[in-house]
């Protein structure tokens, strides 16, 4: 039996694969089916186009639309779950891993001969230790649902990753009344799609180009299709693929930041430094005074109480072998979902997973034709 972590995007397709390949698999969720996109806001929609974000063997249906909803992903999520018949056991939560391997959960011990951790890349909501403290509320991004409790508010958005900026435009669409973005290291900015051609297809493509050429094209593609933000704050990177392969950290995909940086809806400042008189203090000065912090600082694995003693995470709590690999210290041990790509990780895990059930199947080959039938063409593992 092989036991899978996580009923996200990354166990499913972890299940469906290896169950396919005649293993039986058993999720261990300890919420729901897809319970992380039963909490992510309320305007969020996939920034990944529909046709690149599909699961092995059942497809997004094309009424979800071109870029899914947050709703309509947990519907696909618990369809997918249902069209595979896996045996997703809910409300239990896995403590600790013991080779062998021996799981300790909320429901009891468990044996099994192999094990797939799929917990998720931002499993555990990550804020920075200010130094000092601040007079109003911070809340973690994880925890942001809509714009309704800050009507009114002066709110600063810290971290401009996808949601710091989708947050912020979400703020300034929503009736707060001044809304700041604190961004420490200007970020690489896309439209979502020019022209009906989805940025994700050229993410995808990087695989295959050498980095300076990636980023000649990003930024041209930049340069072409975005007005020039450096006198808001926001500058162009000169090296937008080189930072990502350095920091992981994907792109903007533009859903709204750049007319309201340039219409003053949202006012770009510097990094968060500290907090001094339960006010903020941006690295590029004044004090500012807001009534909420919105931190869209990150995750963490949160992988160090499962699996820490080990020896398969790096200094930072990731997997030291990724998908099909399984490090000398763990042999048996999977884990999907940590790496973080360009082309999306929905499309990424369905890859992984793919790998992931023909190696512990036996095989090089491809998966049988009739379970690819349902997925995307571009999904060759
Ligand atoms: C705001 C936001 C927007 C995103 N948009 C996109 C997008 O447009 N396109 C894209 O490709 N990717 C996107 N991602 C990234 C990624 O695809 C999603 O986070 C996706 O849900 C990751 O899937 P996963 O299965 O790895 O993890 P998760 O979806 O986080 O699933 C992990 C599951 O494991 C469970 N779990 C955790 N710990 C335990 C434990 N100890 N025991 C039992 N169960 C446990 C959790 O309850 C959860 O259900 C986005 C991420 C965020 C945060």
């Amino acid at each position: 039996m092989i036991a899978v972590i996580g009923a996200g995007p990354a166990g499913l397709a972890s299940a469906a694969t290896l169950q396919r390949e005649g293993e039986r698999v058993v999720v261990l969720e300890r919420g729901d089916v897809g319970a992380a996109w039963t909490t992510r806001y309320d305007r969020l929609h996939l920034h990944t186009v529909r046709w690149l974000s599909c699961l092995p063997g059942y497809r997004i249906p094309r009424s979800f639309g071109k870029w899914v909803s947050r709703d309509r992903v947990l519907e696909y999520l618990r369809r997918y779950a249902e069209h595979h018949s896996l045996e997703v056991r809910s409300g239990v939560e896995v403590t600790r891993l013991d080779p062998g391997w021996t799981l300790s959960t909320s429901a009891g011990p468990l044996e099994t001969e192999r094990v797939v951790v799929a917990t998720g890349h931002n499993n555990v909501p990550f804020i920075p230790d200010w130094p000092g403290s601040f007079a109003g509320e911070i809340v973690h991004s994880a925890d942001y649902r809509n714009p309704a409790p800050y009507v009114g508010q002066r709110v600063l958005v810290v971290g401009a990753g996808n949601s710091g900026a989708e947050i912020a435009v979400d703020l300034a669409e929503g009736g707060a009344r001044e809304v700041f973005l604190s961004v420490r290291t200007p970020p690489n900015i896309v439209r979502r799609d020019t022209l009906g051609f989805p940025s994700q297809v050229l993410g995808i493509a990087t695989g295959r180009l050498p980095p300076p050429a990636i980023d000649r094209i990003a930024r041209t593609m930049r340069r072409i299709s975005l007005p020039d933000l450096s006198s808001y704050g926001l500058p162009a990177p000169e090296r937008p693929y080189a930072e990502f392969l350095r920091r992981r950290v994907i792109p903007i995909l533009d859903v709204g930041i750049v007319d309201a940086v340039q219409s003053g809806h949202v006012r770009v400042v510097a990094a968060l430094e500290r907090f001094e008189g339960g006010s903020p203090v941006p690295a590029d000065g004044p004090v500012l005074s807001v009534d909420t912090v919105i931190a869209a600082t990150g995750f963490r694995t949160g992988l160090e109480p499962l699996v820490g003693h080990l020896g398969v995470l790096d200094e930072r709590g990731e997997p030291l072998a990724h998908g099909a690999k399984e490090h000398p210290s763990g042999p048996g041990l999977h884990f999907v979902g940590y790496e973080v790509t360009l082309g999306g990780t929905f499309r990424h895990v369905g890859i992984q997973a793919k790998e992931l059930a023909r190696t512990v199947a036996g095989g090089n080959g491809p998966a049988p034709a009739s379970f690819d039938r349902g997925d995307d063409k571009t999904l060759v593992g």
